[in-house]
Order: structure tokens, then sequence, then C-alpha cells
């Protein structure tokens, strides 16, 4: 990246859910979550059991638009909706390309539906690959799939060319991952959290630390300077500011080693570049100049004065240009009411 400039490329989101936009405000609970598979099963679990495919269209809307009101033109999503699974990262792509703002879209297969969930979200994953869609084969993470199922995803992947999104030891449930995985990994091969990895852990692939989530889970701290992979930054869901993300990965890293540098959280966003190259092409300006990680490190709220997506402007004077965002946050509030209502009802 350009230092020197207040213009950077699009901002690109290695690891989101979009399906989570709709969740902030969501009701409580049935009990407090006393860990990270409590906050699973009693909160995340619960949420995508109710999406369905006017939910998933809003949520995405929502989290593209706000994408873009912090520079960030490409997301790589990982999405689950097991109430409403073949289509649904048709419904993604499309509110992105509305929006105006670049997409890789995943479905996170899992077992925990039994195999007919299992198969049902593979054949997602090929039916939009196989349409030319851009994306990964997406699995949920190993402790919840059976070898079969791993196995399974990862052919489908080779055979689509792309490699498999994937979370992967975010947990302590998830330790034996690593030994599970590593026959299959490519290089192309997203793996997320790695908290609980081994140093030497052997697996291909792009590591994505996502630190806010990983803080906000209470799961430890990746420490992600350990391993050799390149390693990408993410938000877990919790927005797609990059550089506020950026931000809170050098303060975990200074924490933890006080001769840290923000030039080490900074090579993630390049990382990110990587995965996502076309957003190379986009353009951010930002209110900020010059874009030096040593400044950025300790400025809060620097923010896209426009953005332009594959030659086209986006965003511009406080609003996006291809769409209405007063309408798009309205419907998503409706939406999200909707969404509440289930889940209030829900057991
Ligand atoms: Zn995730």
């Amino acid at each position: 990246m350009d230092l020197s400039a207040a213009q950077t490329p699009g901002m690109v989101c290695a690891h989101h859910h979009l399906y989570s936009a709709l969740a902030r405000g969501m009701p409580a609970p049935p009990r407090t979550p006393g860990g990270f598979l409590e906050i699973l099963e009693l909160v995340w679990w619960r949420l995508d059991r109710a999406l369905d495919a006017d939910t998933i269209h809003w949520s995405a809307k929502l989290g593209a638009l706000e994408a873009l009101e912090r520079g960030c033109t490409a997301i790589i999503d990982h999405h689950e909706s097991p109430n409403a699974i073949e289509g649904s990262l048709s419904i993604i792509a499309d509110a992105c390309a509305e929006v105006g703002v670049r997409v890789s879209c995943a479905y996170g297969v899992t077992d925990r539906h039994g195999a007919d969930g299992a198969q049902r979200g593979l054949a997602e994953n090929d039916r939009f690959l196989a349409a030319g869609g851009r994306g990964y084969v997406g699995v949920h993470a190993a402790f919840t799939c059976s070898d079969d199922t791993l196995a399974a995803a990862a052919e489908l992947a080779n055979r689509h060319g792309v490699g498999v999104h994937i979370h992967v030891a975010e947990g302590a449930a998830d330790v034996e991952a690593a030994d599970r995985i590593r026959e299959l990994t490519t290089d192309e091969w997203l793996l997320i959290h790695g908290v609980h990895l081994p140093d030497d852990h052997g697996l291909r692939g792009t590591i994505v630390h996502n630190p806010r989530s990983n803080m906000n889970n209470a799961v430890g701290y990746a420490r992600p300077t350990r391993f050799t992979n390149p390693i990408g930054l993410g938000t877990d869901g919790i927005g797609a500011d990059m550089l506020d993300e950026f931000r809170v990965a050098y303060v975990k890293l200074r924490e933890h080693d006080v001769t840290e540098t923000p030039d080490t959280a900074w090579a993630m966003l390049a990382t990110n570049l990587t995965l996502f190259p076309e957003a190379n092409q986009d353009r951010v300006t930002w209110t900020y100049e010059p874009i030096d990680p040593w400044r950025l490190a300790f400025s809060p709220g620097v923010g896209p004065v426009s953005v332009e997506v594959d030659g086209e402007i986006s965003w511009a004077d406080g609003a996006p240009t291809r769409v209405d965002g007063a309408e798009i946050r309205a419907k998503a509030a409706e939406a999200a009411d909707k969404l509440f209502a289930k889940l209030e009802d829900m057991p």
C-alpha cells in the first residue's frame, strides 16, 4: 500500500459473518453463557436457525452498506442458515452487488443438523461455485464435522479449484482440528482463528486473526506472529471496519509483547489484499493523511471521504451512491424485529 497518500486500495475483511448484521439488540439468551461453547449454543446457533431468505437478504445488505461506509470494498463471508440453505449464497452475493461491495461466499458445512444438513450445505457450496460464484467451500469447524464430511468438503474445494474456509481451534473444544485436517489443507485454505493451534501445526493456508472476537468470546490469544503461515485479519462478524480491527490487533500484539509495532498488524491488511486482489483496483480516499500505520494505530475515527469500487463511485459525501442507505437501514430494522420475535419464540 502507498503509505504517503490519503488514498489506498479497498480494505478487505478476510473473515466476516454478514448474517450477524441484524444480531445487535437481539433478545438476551435464555441464560448467561458460561463459555465459548455455550456462546455458540445459546446465541449464534439459535440465530442461524431463525434465519430465512428475507433476513439473510437484509443482513447482507446492511453489512455491505456498513462495510462500504468504513472503506471495506471486499468481504470474505462465512454463512450458515440451516433452515434456509439452498440459494442462500446467491442472496448474499446479490445483496452485496446491489450495494457495490465485492464478496466471496461460503456455506459453513456442519454435521450439527445431521448427515442431511451436511449434504445440503455441500450442495449449496457446489451450486454457487458451479454457477460461477466467487467463494470458498465453507466448513463450520472440525469439531462439528465427521471425518467424512471434512474429506467431502476438501474434495469439493479441489474440484472447484478453491480453498476451504473453516474455523480452526477457535476454542479448546477444537484442539484436535489440526490432526484431523492436516492432510487435507492446501495453500488456498483459510484457517480462521487458530487460537489453540500448536506452533508447529503443519497446516497449509492463510491463518485469519480476529482479535476483537477472540477477546469477546474469551477463547484466548492466538499470538499470530508465532506462525509461519501468511496472517490475515478478520472481524468475525463484528462489522467490517478494518482500520479499527487493525488498531485492536496492534494493541493486542503490544499487550503481549511491548516491542511489537503497528507494522505487524498492518501487514495483515496487506495479506488480506492477496486473498482478494480485485480490491487493488478499488480506491478509498480517507479523511486523514498520510495513511501510515504508525499514525493510524493511534488515530481512531479515520473514515472514507469516497470509495470507488471497480471504476465506479460507491460511496461519497457520507452516503452510498448506488442504493438508498436510509431505506436499507429502515428495512433491515424491520427484518431484525421479525428475527427477534422468532428468537423469543424459540425453545
Ligand atoms: Zn467466524
